[in-house]
């Protein structure tokens, strides 16, 4: 047996601060060849509209995929990437990437559902932000109204006129606003409030027990019924069973977002699916569809 006195458990957090990072230096370290090698993959996963149970859009999420095949979660590289500035230039190849593919769509005559794409807050310090997006969209020659912004709230930017400032140039640019996260925020209140959102995604962390605890239903029942009457769309996130699914349809939400319909999904699954759906020619139920 392993003695672990004082100095093996020091030892062993050195160790264990120092592989952290070591990873982070080496996922910063290949980014700039891992862009230039398209080693990140978008997956799209689709959003199903409640009222009438169809796959209405979808939400890009980015992938690293390794030359050896192995697949790193954005939850691991983005903290990296956000911690030494470099996000934005993801952002944007994940933005252009979804660019390229909404026209590959259009131009096989196919229906482009509208994509939602992240876009972490360090790029709204960048003025051209907006600017540059609608020039990459209009290179791409897509219609508005197929692309949306997503973006959480934080408390590393609170600047209230700064950001409907940047909601507003969205807004003439064509592109729709989104708030992802919804609540677990330390603004959400002062965001609803503030900022001229057209769609607000309610985070997952309301929904684990959704069926048994009161004050979740409630707090989620009136969001939604606060939201609806600025004409916000609502969007439930990480919802996995149909009990989440029937309480939520019970509250008038707009969307859901889950594993319990699709998870995210290479590109090429997702135009399989976009073309299953397309055939069918009348409303069918989600969960009738899922086992075809
Ligand atoms: P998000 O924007 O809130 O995306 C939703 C996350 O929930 C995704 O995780 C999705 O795969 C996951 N999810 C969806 N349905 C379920 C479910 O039913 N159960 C569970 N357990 N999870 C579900 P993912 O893809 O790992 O992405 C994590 C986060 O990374 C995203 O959270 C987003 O904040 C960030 N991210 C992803 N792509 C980008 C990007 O291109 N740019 C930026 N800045 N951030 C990104
Ligand atoms: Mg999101
Ligand atoms: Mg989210
Ligand atoms: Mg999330």
């Amino acid at each position: 047996t392993v003695k672990t006195g004082k100095f093996d458990k020091y030892r062993f957090y050195n160790e264990s601060i120092r592989r952290k990072l070591y990873q982070e230096k080496s996922i910063e370290s290949s980014m700039d060849t891992a862009l230039e090698q398209k080693e990140f993959k978008v997956y799209y996963q689709p959003k199903v509209e409640l009222s009438t149970n169809r796959v209405v859009c979808s939400e890009a999420l980015v992938r690293w995929q390794k030359p050896d095949g192995t697949i790193i979660s954005p939850a691991d590289f983005i903290p990296v990437f956000e911690k030494n500035y470099t996000i934005p230039l993801l952002d944007r190849y994940v933005f252009e990437e979804v660019c390229r593919w909404l026209r590959h769509l259009l131009d096989t005559g196919r229906e482009a559902l509208p994509v939602s794409v992240n876009v972490s807050r360090l790029q709204f310090y960048n003025s051209d932000f907006v600017k540059a997006y609608a020039e990459i969209r209009d290179k791409y020659r897509i219609p508005e109204g197929l692309l949306e912004i997503e973006f959480t709230e934080t408390i590393l930017f609170d600047n209230w006129d700064v950001l409907s400032g940047i909601v507003e140039d969205l807004h003439k640019a064509g592109f729709s606003c989104s708030i992802d996260d919804f609540g677990k925020g330390y603004s959400s209140l002062s965001t609803i409030q503030n900022l001229n959102i057209d769609v607000l995604k309610i985070d997952a962390m309301f929904f684990p027990n959704i069926t048994t605890k009161e004050k979740d239903r409630l707090l989620v029942e009136e969001i939604i019924k606060l939201v609806r009457q600025f004409g916000v769309v609502t969007v439930a996130e990480g919802i996995e069973t149909m009990e989440q699914v029937e309480f939520l349809r019970s509250v008038n939400c707009d969307m859901i977002q889950g594993y319990v319909f699709y998870r995210p999904m290479p590109e090429a699954e997702y135009e399989e699916l976009l073309y299953t759906l397309e055939n069918r020619k009348e409303d069918i139920p989600v969960q009738e569809r899922l086992e075809t």
